[in-house]
């Protein structure tokens, strides 16, 4: 910790450049760095090397962005998604950039609400409102979206986003069966030829297998991670670990993955010293349910002042983006697209039916974790994740694991009644 305050650092002239309402971005910066400073800076006995990922922050808005326009200055794509259900492979065998842009902060909200209902996923609105308000430079810089099927929001707001910004659709089938992943197959090869459209260049068996390699060794470096996790006491915060979970999805991969192995390293040093981030007598949390996109910070943040510590996040920024790899056997691009595409139908989102592999996985993940109990977060007005969680907490009855379900949005206006209840949840597991 320095005396300094953190900063997110300014890039007004790059922000004009490409269109933004730079006075209100910047109002967003400085209490983005005021928030960091206070939730993330403040924390004792962090590891090391969490510093280049403090710098990713820091540097959020302007050092990754300049990456990304001398991509496109190569005349290679930076192509916007907002699930993990679009292969990213795919774009960086074609040489450009993936970057994710589910929105997870309510300064964008009032923007969507001009026009969305309300009553909608604030992951949706937040997102849309950072394109309609220009408050986003990853949202001005992306040459087009690729949005998808996956929920009744989603699909409809891709509708009104095509006005602002080029918008493709992917189809994700609802089920599992083998005409469903006849469908999702040709969809595959569908955003295949579209990324190849855009670039002007044909991707090759040998571009796919690389960027397959890519990507795999960052969800393997996201896999250690979560391993390490696993032992008492706990070598990271859960803060932590959710905010590298969230950069994977802007950061450049080979490098991420490359500063992942080396915090990991530390924390191997940590956990032979018997060094943790809290005691080992600290509850342990395993968080599961909708995905918590940057910089979403709250459940973890309620759980970790209330005295415990977050060990796994069974989510879409967590462990359902990085669990499976892709078998790098394939030697023509229809073998690779074929077994991507078995690869990508294992990931178990509530949008499918039914989809008790998932409840399954939980189970899995909160043995593997160490936790002491669950708890089940959905984003407001997300019905299959709500209904979903019916499930869930019978799975967790019939087993006697500790369970608490929260349902909330990205206001603060529900934090002291959702600080009470998970104090106590966790007098509840102290016993
Ligand atoms: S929760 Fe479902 S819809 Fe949302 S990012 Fe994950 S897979 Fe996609
Ligand atoms: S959290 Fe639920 S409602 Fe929100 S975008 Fe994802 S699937 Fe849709």
């Amino acid at each position: 910790m320095t005396d300094t305050p953190f900063e997110v650092k300014p890039h007004p002239e790059m922000w004009a450049g490409l269109g933004m309402d730079v006075p209100r971005f910047d109002k967003a910066r400085q209490m983005l760095g005021e928030v960091y400073d206070k939730m993330y800076i403040s924390q004792a006995n962090r590891p090391t090397a969490m510093q280049y990922f403090d710098d990713m922050v820091s540097e959020i808005f302007g050092g990754r962005i300049k990456e990304m326009l001398a991509v496109k200055e190569k005349g290679k794509p930076v192509v916007g998604t907002f699930c993990v259900y679009i292969p990213e492979e795919v774009v960086v065998a074609a040489g450009g950039v993936c970057v994710g842009l589910c929105g997870g902060s309510q300064g964008s909200v009032p923007d969507a609400e001009k026009i969305l209902p309300r009553n909608i996923c604030p992951m949706v609105k937040s997102a849309y409102g950072f394109k309609a308000g220009r408050i986003c430079p990853y949202f001005q810089v992306v040459d087009f979206v690729y949005g998808e099927t996956t929920c009744d929001a989603k699909k409809k707001t891709w509708e009104l986003l095509d006005r602002l910004v080029p918008t493709h659709v992917m189809e994700i089938p609802q089920m599992k069966n083998k005409r469903d992943k006849t469908l999702w197959l040709e969809e595959v090869h569908e955003f295949k030829n579209k990324v190849e459209e855009v670039c002007g260049t044909t991707i090759s068996a040998d571009d796919l297998a690389g960027a397959i390699k890519v990507i795999n060794n960052k969800r393997k470096a996201l896999q250690r991670l979560t391993r390490l996790r696993a032992n008492s006491p706990v070598p990271i915060s859960g803060k932590d670990a959710l905010l590298i979970e969230q950069i994977a999805f802007y950061d450049e991969p080979v490098r991420f993955a490359g500063k992942v192995n080396g915090l990991c390293d530390e924390l191997e040093e940590r956990v032979k010293k018997g060094t943790g981030f809290c005691g080992g007598d600290t509850p342990r949390i395993m968080v599961s349910g909708t995905p918590m996109a940057l910089p979403n910070w709250k459940v973890h943040n309620l759980v970790e002042t209330a005295g415990a510590v977050v060990v796994n996040e069974e989510s879409c920024i967590g462990t359902r983006y990085f669990k499976d790899l892709i078998d790098e056997g394939g030697s023509t691009i229809d073998e690779q697209l074929d077994v991507l595409t078995d690869r990508y139908m294992q990931i178990d989102c509530s949008c499918f039916t039914p989809n008790d592999e998932r409840i399954d996985q939980i189970l899995r993940e909160y043995k593997k974790s160490n936790a002491q109990g669950i708890l089940h977060y959905s984003l407001q007005f997300c019905h299959t994740y709500n209904i979903e969680e019916i499930k869930v907490r019978e799975a967790c009855e019939k087993e006697g694991i500790p369970y608490l379900s929260i349902e909330s949005d990205y206001s603060p206006e529900d934090v002291g009644q959702l600080q009470t209840r998970i104090e106590a949840f966790l007098e509840q597991i102290r016993g």
